[in-house]
């Protein structure tokens, strides 16, 4: 595996080769849900690049972009055993200039849910990937549904942007006890991990309950709350693919999301039913 932190070796050496990109963009960190990515671009392309980059543009005033876990060696050696080829790690001096052209996110999709809780934080997540985008040319990028939201503005983006990238949906990966794998989950404390596990639990609630014919979109948000009582809930969201707010569950087109505070830990999990 090659370690790049220079923009135009990397591009030199992917222009050197030929074969389909896989491309899997993270913040290191990384934990199974990124490695499942990882492989799944390594079993579909002749190429792996992943990118390791805590973007400073994506984080809002107060959160946690000064402490977000890092461990670059343990991430190189994740990175090298799962058959990387080019593992691409820039600092922000190489990632962005003073006053830049920039990518807004779509207004009514990207101020919703997350992007309501977070403002802006869309526009950030758009603008780093569309260079990393325009540094990596993948031919297919692999994204986590665990960030469903993310993921259906990078689809948008790429459609609005006519870009030639395949977006790859990847599932979530879990730790055995259900909670969604998260490179946050480090910042819990044994009583807030095992707190944590009633966020999993309440989609699996919800989805029993979609499965024995309930079909209001209320009445499943009733048996979520239930389940998460004592916990600060941020939203508990019903939508469908295009990310609307839905009154009754449309099976095969619906995501239900659920986004908790835990100490000071913000985390955010989802199914698809
Ligand atoms: P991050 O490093 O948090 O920016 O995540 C990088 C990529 O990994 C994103 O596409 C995430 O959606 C994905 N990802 C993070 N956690 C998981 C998980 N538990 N299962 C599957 N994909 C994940």
């Amino acid at each position: 595996m090659n370690t790049i932190s220079n923009i135009h070796t990397l591009k030199q050496e992917l222009k050197s080769k030929s074969g389909s990109i896989g491309f899997v963009p993270t913040m290191g960190a990384l934990h199974e849900g990124h490695i499942s990515l990882i492989k799944q671009a390594r079993e579909e392309n002749d190429i792996v690049v992943v990118s390791i980059f805590v973007n400073p543009t994506q984080f809002l005033a107060g959160e946690d972009l000064d402490k977000y876990p890092s461990k670059m060696l343990a991430d190189e050696k994740i990175c090298d055993l799962a058959g990387v080829d080019f593992l691409f790690t820039p600092d922000i001096n190489t990632m962005y200039t003073q006053d830049e052209v920039l990518i807004k996110a779509p207004i009514l999709r990207s101020y919703t849910l997350e992007g309501e809780r977070r403002p802006g934080h869309f526009d950030g997540v758009l603008q780093v990937v569309c260079k990393l985008f325009n540094i990596v040319n993948p031919t297919n990028a692999y994204f986590g549904k665990k960030d469903a939201q993310q993921l259906s503005l990078i689809k948008q983006m790429v459609e609005n942007l006519y870009m030639d990238i395949n977006i790859i949906e990847c599932e979530i990966i879990r730790e055995v006890d259900g909670l969604a794998m998260s490179s946050r989950n480090v910042y819990l404390s044994q009583d807030e991990r095992l707190q944590s596990l009633q966020i999993s639990k309440s989609l699996k609630i919800a989805t029993k309950k979609i499965m024995s014919g309930i079909n209001s979109c209320d009445e499943i948000i009733g048996y979520m709350e239930n389940t998460l009582e004592g916990i600060e809930i941020e939203y508990i969201a019903i939508v469908n693919r295009q990310f609307e707010k839905i009154e009754s569950i449309d099976l095969k087109n619906t995501i239900i999301l659920v986004a908790v505070r835990i100490g000071n830990t913000r985390l955010i999990d989802n199914i698809w039913v």
